[in-house]
């Protein structure tokens, strides 16, 4: 049984749930298809935002529901599954109102004549999305995407079908025509099939490098557009002028959300010479106030990872550290006494260039932190990392912050915080982290025909 709901903090399987066939495969690209050519096309922006707000609206007035299958099949904390619930909705109000604009017509000023660029749909696209946040994820492809026009079929990650389910159903009781949204649990032969299907125009994924790798080739075989949202190991530096305090609860923050498992979480701590120690201390005190519990209860402050699986990795990623040269400053093992899979906070420090550490990303509540002497340097080694997706800059001179961000090979850089994504900030990466944007103004820009329309 391929799509399953177990919940990290028991081990208990909740639901388990059949993959389709090819026969009831085809029928839902027929139905995505038929949609999209028949009715969701033709419709105005203000009947997409009809569909887009009420879905919203339906998010917001049961956010409890919702976040409760977050954090029964991923793990996350409570008050955290709330909030992303909340972006979520916030998301899709975001593009209902926002769509016409970014997508109206623009008249260009040419030498002769008149030339104007319209944005039209292209089709039925093809989202692969993880676990991390369940809803967040899937609603940064599908909003820009229906209110464009286009319509969407997501293949979820295996250990969150009811989340899955939920905003499929969200959809078609906001009134989204059959076909409009899609979930599809399928196989990792299917993917291949969807993707090779002629109806299908354009392929996003967000996930890891090595299955971004296999879903872009494919895509790339078939002449189809691909946007790719990937792994990080974000920077967060700390310069000679920060102030300590508010860089430490950002460090904490930003490297404990969603137990370490975001992609742009604060993973590579680096703190000029002349904060490091004090910054240790601090940093390491709060680490050290985290305590396991039920995720469901409000009063938890460590989640357990999303599965045992996970936890497996990342204890084996921190015993190959340490067994390279990497000091424990504290944490490195799993926690006793919970059946769930929880990882004490940990922190890792003396990782030199060649320990297979230096370029890993670790997906949960592990930090590795790094001295350096100077401004220089901090920016050095930010930009020694295969990944390119975020990063911070901690120092009270905002001017000096822009210029070192400038100088960070990332898609993304936060001055004096950590990363935060908000429906109008453009999100996305460079290097290895992948390609493309979602969010803001950019993400709605991916999938739709720029057509040149020319008067002589
Ligand atoms: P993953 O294994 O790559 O899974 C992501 C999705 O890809 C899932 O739906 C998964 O399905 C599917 N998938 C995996 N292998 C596939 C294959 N061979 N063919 C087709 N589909 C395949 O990712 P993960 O390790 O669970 O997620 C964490 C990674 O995602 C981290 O590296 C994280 O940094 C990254 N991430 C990036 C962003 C971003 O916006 N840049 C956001 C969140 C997470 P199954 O579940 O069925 O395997």
């Amino acid at each position: 049984m391929a799509y399953q709901s177990t919940n990290p903090y028991n081990g208990k399987v909740v639901k388990t749930f059949d993959e389709i066939d090819d026969t009831q495969l085809e029928a839902k690209l027929a139905a995505a298809q038929d949609c999209f050519e028949q009715v969701w096309r033709h419709k105005s922006f203000a009947e997409r935002k009809a569909v887009l707000s009420r879905a919203a609206a339906i998010m917001r007035e049961r956010t409890q529901e919702f976040a409760e299958l977050i954090t029964i099949e991923m793990g996350k904390l409570i008050a955290q599954s709330q909030g992303e619930v909340k972006l979520s909705a916030a998301i899709l109000d975001y593009y209902a109102e926002h769509a016409e604009a970014f997508l109206a017509p623009e008249m260009l000023s040419t030498a002769k004549g008149e030339a104007v660029v319209e944005s039209s749909p292209i089709g039925v696209l093809f989202g692969v999305e993880p676990w991390n946040y369940p809803y967040y994820q899937i609603v940064r492809f599908a909003a820009p995407n229906l209110m464009a026009g286009n319509v969407v079929m997501v293949k979820h990650a295996s250990n969150v079908p009811q989340c899955a389910l939920a905003f499929e159903r969200l959809l078609e009781e906001a009134g989204a025509p059959v076909g409009a949204y899609t979930n599809l649990f399928i196989s990792k032969d299917q993917v291949a099939q969807v993707i090779d299907d002629d109806r299908i125009r354009a392929v996003a994924l967000t996930g890891s490098e090595a299955a971004g790798a296999i879903v872009a080739q494919r895509a790339g075989k078939n002449l189809k557009k691909s946007t790719l949202e990937l792994g990080g190991s974000d920077a967060f530096i700390v310069l000679d002028d920060a102030d300590l305090d508010k860089a430490v609860k950002h460090a904490v923050s930003g490297r404990m959300g969603n137990s370490g498992q975001a992609c742009t979480a604060s993973k590579r701590i680096i703190v000029v010479e002349t904060l490091a120690e004090r910054f240790l201390e601090k940093f390491q005190a709060a680490m050290l106030a985290f305590e396991p519990g039920d995720p469901l209860n409000g009063q938890t402050t460590l989640a357990p990872l999303s599965s045992a699986q996970a936890l497996k990795t990342l204890q084996g990623q921190v015993d190959e550290a340490v067994a390279n040269g990497a000091r424990l400053v504290m944490g490195g093992k799993r926690i006793d006494g919970q059946a769930g899979a929880f990882m004490q906070p940990t922190i890792l420090t003396d990782l030199k260039a060649d320990n297979p550490a230096y370029m890993q990303e670790f997906f949960g509540p592990v930090a590795l932190f790094f001295r350096v002497p100077d401004e220089d340097s901090a920016v050095a080694l930010a930009n020694d990392s295969p990944f390119g997706l975020g990063g911070s800059v901690f120092t009270q001179d905002v001017e000096r912050g822009k210029r070192v961000a400038r100088q960070i090979d990332t898609g993304m850089v936060f001055i004096n915080s950590a990363a935060v994504s908000t429906p109008d900030l453009p999100f996305g990466g460079v290097k290895n982290s992948g390609y493309g944007r979602e969010l803001s103004g950019a993400g709605i820009q991916e999938f739709v025909n720029k057509k040149l329309i020319r008067v002589n």
